[in-house]
């Protein structure tokens, strides 16, 4: 089945899509753009007035669901992440998602914490609560 891979600039950043209909996947950008959806590429366009969105193709060829998702990966591995309008990866490896859900003992609170879900611990009470702060006298 024919996909498109896509990118979105605004500014001196970038966003990276997959879709197989790129009319209808540029509509629904420029609907959401004006709805002010709470979202990161739409937030940051509205920070800088931008309006309209345009899609420049990058790829357009026969691609199942999986390798539209790699390829779109791709993509926005080769962006500086703080270029980067992306939220949510496009697909992750095996080996990614091995990484991820493995545990990891917290350094301030020695919690076993999975590693996706590390950033989340940071902020909850039981580390806090447990995250003993040594003062040098
Ligand atoms: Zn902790």
């Amino acid at each position: 089945m024919k996909g498109y891979i896509y990118e979105i600039n605004v500014n001196e950043c970038t966003y990276i899509g997959s879709t197989r209909n790129i009319k209808k996947r540029k509509s629904a950008h420029n609907c959401l753009l004006k709805k002010n959806y709470c979202n990161k590429l739409y937030n940051y366009c509205y920070l800088n007035g931008i309006e309209s969105l345009n899609l420049k193709i990058l790829e357009y060829d026969e691609f199942d669901n999986l390798e539209l998702r790699k390829r779109e990966q791709f993509y926005i591995n080769q962006i500086d992440s703080n270029k980067l309008l992306n939220k949510n990866k496009a697909y992750i490896t095996d080996a990614d998602r091995k990484l991820y859900k493995e545990t990891i003992i917290c350094p301030c609170c020695g919690s076993g914490i999975r590693r996706d879900v590390f950033a989340r611990h940071r902020s909850s009470n039981k580390h806090k609560k447990n995250n003993i702060v040594i003062y040098n006298a």
